[in-house]
């Protein structure tokens, strides 16, 4: 039976190793917040005008086009809380409880949202089918930026689950195999760095690019990424790589401005991740909105437990 590593089944406290999956997860969650808040400020704008107006961007100031309070998040967030709390309602990741999470998130007119995304739970009202159609224009970032409370759900499952659930998700709003492959690499990275195993991460990375050579990164420098998931994860990848810590990868996906609160949002949970808990500036754990600060803490370790119990 496949037992998440690092992972005590009973549940007891705080061995170190699960103590050391729980702040890594903990982080995972913090980053994903930070990222989206800190690069929202500069989102849509290019790394020139962000130059002329911050120097370098790097503290969680708000503002940016949709007027933020500081620390203040966006969808990106938003949307895995709410897909993070429909698979604990649920005890797993279902089409329709997440399709009908999404759909009560957008009736709370939230501060903003993608066009798919708003375009395909509009259709799904009509027709009460949770998945969306396939289609090749739907490669955008919105059902990857998400995975997260997925990677914490599914850590530790068979390969197979893994995948039916990232599409179960990722498919209410984006049937897209490059979408698809985006997801499913993120939660495969995801639980590599749960398992402190980063040199997995960059061999998921290495086998994306060989069965879609478009998210190949190597060579020009991502800046302005669009909201296309393959220039979404160009940035990322390039930042993640090119900084080992939290703070100087964040800084880097940010300032290349474009989709900049998705690239922080999808870049911070991963940076989170590979770092844990300690290597997030606390000058931005506490200019982060303390209501999402205190709920990604909460789903993180609910979904923890989730796991631990599982496997029992
Ligand atoms: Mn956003
Ligand atoms: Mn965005």
């Amino acid at each position: 039976m496949l037992r998440p590593r690092n992972l005590n089944p009973t549940g007891s406290p705080a061995q170190g190793a699960d103590d050391t999956l729980r702040r890594r997860a903990i982080a995972a969650y913090l980053g994903l917040a930070i990222g989206d808040a800190l690069g929202a400020t500069v989102e849509f704008m290019t790394p020139n005008e962000i130059r002329h107006k911050f120097g370098e961007h790097r503290e969680m100031v708000g503002g940016g086009w949709l007027k933020l309070k500081p620390g203040q998040v966006t969808d990106d967030t938003s949307m895995s809380l709410a897909l993070g709390e429909a698979i604990l309602a649920n005890g797993r990741v279902d089409a329709l409880a997440t399709a009908r999470a999404f759909d009560a998130w957008m009736r709370a007119k939230p501060v903003d949202i993608g066009n798919t995304v708003r375009r395909n739970l509009i259709s799904w009202r009509r027709s009460g089918e949770p998945e969306a159609p396939p289609s090749e224009h739907d490669a955008g970032n919105g059902a990857a930026m998400r995975v997260l409370p997925l990677a914490l759900a599914t850590y530790g499952h068979p390969p197979e689950d893994i995948v039916a659930a990232s599409r179960a998700q990722a498919h209410v709003t984006h049937n897209n195999e490059l979408s698809d492959a985006a997801c499913e690499t993120l939660v495969a990275m995801l639980h590599a760095y749960f398992a402190d195993d980063p040199a997995a991460a960059k061999r998921h990375i290495a086998t994306l690019v060989e069965n879609r050579p478009q998210y190949a990164h190597d060579r020009k420098r991502c800046e302005n990424p669009s909201g296309y998931v393959v220039d979404t994860l160009h940035a990322v990848f390039q930042a993640l790589a090119a900084h080992n810590d939290f703070e100087g990868c964040l800084i880097d996906v940010v300032n290349r401005g474009g989709d900049a609160d998705t690239t922080g949002a999808i870049a911070g949970m991963l940076a989170g991740a590979r770092a844990g808990l300690e290597a997030i500036p606390p000058r931005w754990l506490k200019a982060l909105d303390p209501q999402v600060r205190s709920q990604c803490e909460t789903q993180a370790v609910a979904l923890l437990v989730r796991v631990a119990r599982r496997h029992a």
